[in-house]
């Protein structure tokens, strides 16, 4: 068999969002699966609704999740120019293939594509008009996710508009043909254009690709497919909140592909060795932020220590938290590290960790209200205070046995220091474990710590 050559077609028109990157990602795991191509071809002759933001912005949602293309803009390759817009000399010589093969004609400006069979003319009661109708056989689509699909048109169609901007439906069929497209790997949306397609390809002359239309994206919450407008569907917004790209891809892959059994996580390797067309469901996949959220903590946990520290680093940066950034190397690692385990998503490090970074910490007036209310916080806060020189600071194992000796002293339990202490320490009630906050603080800012709360 001759090697795969898939592309991902994007238009510039618009945000990437969780549908494309989810297209881009079938063909993608195809092509490595397969050992083929895949090629990146910028679908974007619409000049009024292309944009050049839009068009970064999916270079770089694409490299963000780790999908290399071989070939297309910016890496080139044998078949370019890979943007449609450098492309209008190929429509041109392609087009004239079709006029002297005798299948296109001129009407009101435009040229038509014409389809083979018998006319007779019908009165469409939808458009209220006479309208022409051909004989035509269906076009059997063998759809590797659809299974067998039968359309027939009917009605020749544009393919150059009044204007002579070449249609949507030549251009992708003419570069499907001249990139040497094998499969066509697109959503469900484009099922209906196929037997146009089907068409176009006979016409020229060309071997008909593969086709497998993935189902659609339903939104969360209610009926209907995601869009770009709702709730979490943008890939950037990920990218902006420290979410980890391997773990949005492996979410993606899940959305409309069952890779067997109950398997869930996976290194990428694993998906490229299971991913294939069959595998993907006719059926749609529903949008869930929750398993989203839940895949990108299973993957946070897991992240080596100098990689955490690099993503987090990257949250302070863009939270702007120059205390934390100003801070000694060392004891930002080690706070970072501390906080890992704790934290649900990276974009809640620049709070979680503001007070490591400040003496002037503000004090949550409710949990002050709470803890200082009960029982005899402040009598414990002197007493922490008292034995806190004389505390083994070496490890939190050392300051355990310190706080649990002073506790025996006074016929007292560890709980008793710890809300006042972490309220004296952070000014909150959540954080790390008590022991391993005095040792990254160290005795000394501990200490003044506990004093500023007891004045
Ligand atoms: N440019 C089309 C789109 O963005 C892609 C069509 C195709 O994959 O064939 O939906």
């Amino acid at each position: 068999m001759s090697q795969v050559r898939v592309r991902f077609a994007p238009s510039p028109t618009g945000f990437f969002h969780i549908g494309s990157a989810r297209t881009a990602l079938f063909n993608w795991l195809y092509a490595r699966h397969t050992g083929g191509v895949f090629v990146l071809r910028i679908e974007d002759t619409d000049k009024e609704r292309n944009s050049e933001p839009f068009l970064n912005l999916i270079y770089d949602s694409l490299r963000w999740l780790g999908m290399d293309w071989d070939e297309g803009p910016q890496v080139g390759g044998n078949f370019g120019p890979y943007l449609q817009s450098q492309r209008g000399d190929i429509y041109r010589e392609y087009l004239a293939k079709l006029k002297a093969a005798g299948r296109t004609y001129e009407k009101d400006g435009a040229v038509w594509f014409k389809l083979l069979g018998e006319r007779h003319k019908v009165f469409d009661e939808h458009r209220k008009k006479e309208v022409e109708k051909v004989k035509n056989a269906p076009s059997v689509i063998d759809d590797q996710i659809r299974g067998r699909v039968e359309r027939t048109e009917d009605e020749d169609f544009v393919i150059v508009r009044s204007d002579g901007s070449p249609v949507f439906h030549l251009c992708n069929v003419v570069d499907d043909i001249a990139m040497g497209i094998t499969h066509v790997i697109r959503g469900e949306d484009h099922l209906s254009n196929t037997s146009k397609h089907v068409e176009l390809f006979k016409a020229f002359g060309a071997p008909v690709p593969s086709y497998a239309h993935i189902p659609l994206i339903l939104k969360q919450n209610g009926p209907g497919k995601m869009s770009k407008r709702d709730q979490g569907a943008l890939i950037e917004e990920y990218q902006r909140r420290g979410y980890l790209p391997e773990a949005l891809v492996n979410f993606i892959c899940l959305l409309g592909w069952n890779p067997g059994g109950d398997k869930e996580k996976m290194p990428i390797a694993e998906i490229i060795r299971l991913f294939d067309l069959p595998g993907v469901n006719q059926s749609n996949a529903r949008f869930d932020d929750k398993k989203l959220a839940h895949m990108n903590l299973t993957y946070l946990l897991e992240q080596p220590a100098d990689r955490f520290v690099v993503l987090a680093r990257a949250l302070l940066e863009r939270a702007g938290a120059k205390a934390a950034l100003a801070a000694d190397p060392a004891y930002l690692r080690e706070v970072l590290l501390i906080s890992q385990p704790k934290i649900k998503s990276l974009e809640e490090i620049p709070a979680y960790t503001a007070w490591f970074f400040t003496e002037d910490y503000p004090i949550d007036p409710k949990v002050r209200e709470k803890v200082m209310g009960k029982g005899d916080s402040k009598a414990r806060l002197t007493e922490l205070i008292a034995a806190l020189p004389g505390f083994d600071f070496t490890n939190d194992s050392a300051i355990e046995q310190g706080l649990a000796a002073l506790a025996a002293k006074h016929g007292l339990g560890f709980g008793d220091y710890q809300a006042v202490a972490r309220l004296a320490v952070s000014g909150t009630n959540v954080g790390p474990s008590i022991t391993t906050i005095f040792r990254v603080l160290g005795r000394e800012r501990t200490l003044a710590r506990l004093q500023r709360l007891l004045a």
